[in-house]
């Protein structure tokens, strides 16, 4: 039986409706400021989706777009600026920044009760802790996929392959306060396919298109597929998928120049998981709904702090 596919788009709409009442019940509307230096066109598009979703729901959103050559210090004194404003309940910097600039200096800048995006140490420990705190909203999205689709967390084993700080870390300190047991791997993880194979839960935050095939997939598993990779080649869209959605990724390239794709190979995944979510209307819809859900969750918090 093909496996059942997990839909972002039902579950983070779900959240952004929870979310929508939790604004019209504040006595005041809360504020997002993002963030962008330079003109990464990635950067542009994840920006700008994430201020339209705002602005839909009800959080007043400012878009600040700096040039690329802003310096460390000017950027710096941007972020002062908001943490400074009462009116301002959350600040994103969209990463990556340009190379001249610090990143980590940056994120560090930020006040921890403003931090939407969950990177800043303070709330990096207070996760690993146990304790509450705005949570990187990649892993927060993958957990509230697994717990609105009713998959049993605990007791099971899940195997997160990739150990960056904005995904696979955060996301195996929420897996462990799941009480799921859990094991990272990364590129220099030997014989990778032994390990995820017994997974209960496996999810993929590697960054390579369609590496996760079928042999690392144990029948039955749920798998969760974090990547985002653009595919250009039509040949790699021959090994990724079959049929009509074959067709349709073909035409994709054809007409945009390429189709989105995510680090497990769908037609192994249909073929041998129990669960799987799609690339794309999978976790990366869940990441804007979690970041509007840390807004308003951040600013009721410092709000009632002061
Ligand atoms: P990253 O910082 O580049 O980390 C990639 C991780 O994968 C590293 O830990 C790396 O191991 C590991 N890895 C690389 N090659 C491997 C291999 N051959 N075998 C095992 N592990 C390997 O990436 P990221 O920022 O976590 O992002 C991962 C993916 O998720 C990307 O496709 C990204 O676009 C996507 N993403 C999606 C969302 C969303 O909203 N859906 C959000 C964030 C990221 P080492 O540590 O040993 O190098």
């Amino acid at each position: 039986m093909p496996a059942n596919i997990l839909s972002g788009k039902a579950i983070a709409d779900l959240i952004k409706a929870e979310t929508e009442g939790q604004i019209l019940a504040l006595r005041f509307k809360p504020r997002l400021a993002a963030v962008r230096v330079g003109t990464d066109p990635a950067s542009e598009v994840y920006v700008n989706n994430k201020v339209r979703t705002a602005l839909e729901m009800g959080i007043v959103s400012d878009h600040r777009h700096l040039p690329a050559d802003t310096s460390q210090d000017d950027l710096l004194s941007v972020v002062d600026d908001l943490n400074a404003d009462e009116n301002v309940d959350g600040i994103l910097v969209q990463l990556p920044l340009p190379s001249h600039i610090n990143e980590r200096e940056i994120v560090e800048a930020i006040d921890p009760w403003k931090d939407v995006d969950g990177f800043h140490p303070v709330n990096v420990g207070r996760l690993s802790l146990g304790y509450e705190s705005l949570i990187p909203c990649t892993p927060a999205g993958v957990i509230e996929i697994l717990r609105r689709s009713n998959i049993e967390m605990a007791g099971k084993h899940a195997v997160i392959v990739g150990r960056s700080n904005i995904v696979g870390k955060p996301l195996a300190m929420l897996l462990l306060k799941e009480n799921a047991t859990v094991t990272i791997c990364h590129s220099k993880t030997t014989d990778l396919a032994a390990i995820t194979g017994q997974a209960d839960i496996l999810v993929a935050a590697i960054g390579r298109a369609g590496f996760i095939r079928g042999e690392h997939i144990r029948e039955g598993a749920t798998v969760i597929d974090v990547g985002i990779n653009r595919v250009t080649d039509p040949v790699m869209a021959n090994d990724l998928f079959d049929g009509d959605e074959l067709v349709k990724r073909l035409r994709t390239i054809e007409t945009r120049g390429a189709t989105l794709v995510g680090d497990v190979n769908p037609r192994d995944a249909l073929r041998k998981a129990g669960n799987f979510t799609p690339v794309p209307g999978g976790v990366g819809l869940l990441t804007i709904a979690m970041l509007m859900k840390n807004t308003v969750t951040a600013a009721v918090m410092r709000r009632e702090a002061i």
